[in-house]
């Protein structure tokens, strides 16, 4: 993604394709199983948060959800994958969703089918949740997604009918790509990102991958017209590297090293983007370098403007582009279109209108084509159902973490003040961080905070930060 030649990507495909291969044939031989048996005593008799009483319990895990589902299924999953990206790729070019229905039909009849052979108790989203999120539960999302939406959605039609006549040109003044380079990587650093063990580089789609703690590489992309596209992804994906480094060396080149679940790790990156990186103490610190760096981007707008900016609250139609009041609406439309389905509650067929009547809902707005509708994200056609409640879990437990950090160290927008962001992060890394996969993501919620996921945390935060910035 950000060296290899374009043409490069066949060999690559196949080479991935081998070690994919031998990788699942080593990990799911029968030999395994057998140890993992023998192993139960030495399990049972292991303290469950020791180094061999997770590493058994985890590897175990990994390995019967490997074991679960055959492989002419895995086969057969990977070739629709392949067929309905493809698909989806014209589809939404030619914003014609009738072309892609077949295919998206036939991912979730291969889900509804994985779900059946991975076992579910309750509900058979709760399978496919699993493997994003593992022990969240379709119930819980429910719940929690019906109180989140309770309470923002005033919060946002009251945003909404306040009117906003502010002037948001700064953000697409002329800002030199060197220069945001330079100020993005500086302050990543700043936030606790060693050069020894982490690098930046550009690619198409932002992201952050690792080869173990100590080589963490993110990337972002830059446009020269509008600077929060690199400068937030570079911190967004700054805060998953983070977590990855803090992984516990002891972990390394283990089942238990990474990050515990997609939702955990988003809870970092969006605690690193948002928390920190769009709160207005961030920038009291920050304000003065970058006026001092690009004075033509900060000519004539205040730290009071830049703030607002920043944190401009639209009815966007495309979810990557959302800010924090509008995002959460974008992933439990998703959700609740993917339950439905897999209820039979719901027809592929009629996934466009009913996209359109919850898009106008929530967010007052209709798209005016499938492109910008129910074709915009790429999951589906890789048949990545039950991946997007891990974005707003994130949201949720990130606000949750801090508060819990906040109320053990103090007043925290103090510290960002002055540019000190090591006592968060310290304790990010001895409440989440070296744990690696030890915990679960609802463990890692009550030890670290005191209380399982609720909605309670992020939705005061909403109120507090955007009735001051609008005035409401
Ligand atoms: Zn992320």
């Amino acid at each position: 993604e950000t060296y290899m030649p374009h043409g490069g990507a066949g060999h690559r495909a196949d080479q991935l394709a081998t070690l994919e291969l031998l990788t699942h044939e080593t990990f799911t031989d029968k030999r395994v199983g057998e140890l993992l048996t023998e192993l139960t005593p030495l399990e049972e008799s292991s303290d469950a948060q020791s180094f061999d009483g997770s590493l058994i319990r985890v590897t175990r895990r990994d390995y019967d959800k490997a074991t679960k589902l055959p492989s002419e299924f895995v086969e057969e999953l990977s070739r629709a994958q392949n067929a309905a990206h493809f698909a989806w790729i014209e589809a939404r070019k030619e914003d014609d969703f009738k072309s892609f229905q077949p295919h998206l039909e036939k991912m979730f009849g291969l889900a509804r089918r994985a779900a059946d052979y991975l076992g579910f108790d309750d509900h058979p989203y709760d399978a496919l949740l699993d493997n994003y999120e593992p022990g969240a539960k379709t119930a819980h999302l429910k719940t929690l997604f019906a109180d989140l939406r309770n309470q923002t959605l005033p919060l946002l039609k009251a945003i909404q009918a306040k009117g906003d006549a502010t002037d948001y040109s700064v953000l697409e003044r002329p800002f030199p790509i060197e220069k945001q380079r330079q100020f993005g990587l500086e302050i990543a650093r700043a936030l606790g990102l060693p050069e020894e063990y982490s690098r930046l580089d550009v690619s198409a789609h932002p992201f952050c991958t690792h080869f173990g703690p100590q080589d963490i590489r993110i990337t972002t992309r830059f446009d020269e017209h509008y600077f929060p596209t690199s400068l937030f992804g570079t911190w967004h994906e700054t805060g998953h590297g983070l977590y990855e480094h803090g992984v516990s060396l002891e972990l390394n080149r283990t089942p238990l090293s990474g990050g515990a679940s997609l939702g955990v790790h988003e809870s970092q990156s969006r605690l690193f983007e948002n928390l920190i990186c769009r709160s207005k103490p961030f920038w009291e610190h920050y304000y003065p370098q970058l006026e001092h760096l690009v004075p033509e981007v900060t000519q004539g707008v205040s730290l009071e403007e830049f703030y607002k900016a920043i944190n401009r609250v639209g009815a966007d139609l495309i979810r990557v582009e959302a800010d924090e009041v509008t995002y959460n609406f974008h992933v439990m439309l998703r959700f609740e279109l993917e339950v439905a389905v897999l209820e039979g509650n719901l027809k592929v067929a009629d996934l466009p209108e009913a996209w359109n009547a919850k898009m106008q809902d929530y967010l007052g707005v209709t798209p005016p084509d499938n492109a910008k509708g129910v074709l915009q994200d790429v999951h589906w056609s890789a048949g990545l159902i039950g991946y997007f409640p891990t974005y707003s879990l994130g949201n949720l437990l990130s606000v949750q973490l801090y508060n819990a950090a906040e109320a053990k160290l103090g007043n925290l927008h103090e510290m960002f003040r002055t540019g000190n962001f090591a006592p968060l992060l310290e304790w990010l890394r001895e409440n989440v961080h070296q744990h690696g996969r030890k915990l679960l993501p609802h463990e890692i919620a009550l030890r670290a905070t005191g209380k399982p996921l609720e909605a309670t945390d992020y939705v005061q935060y909403l109120k507090t930060k955007y009735s001051a910035i609008y005035g409401l």
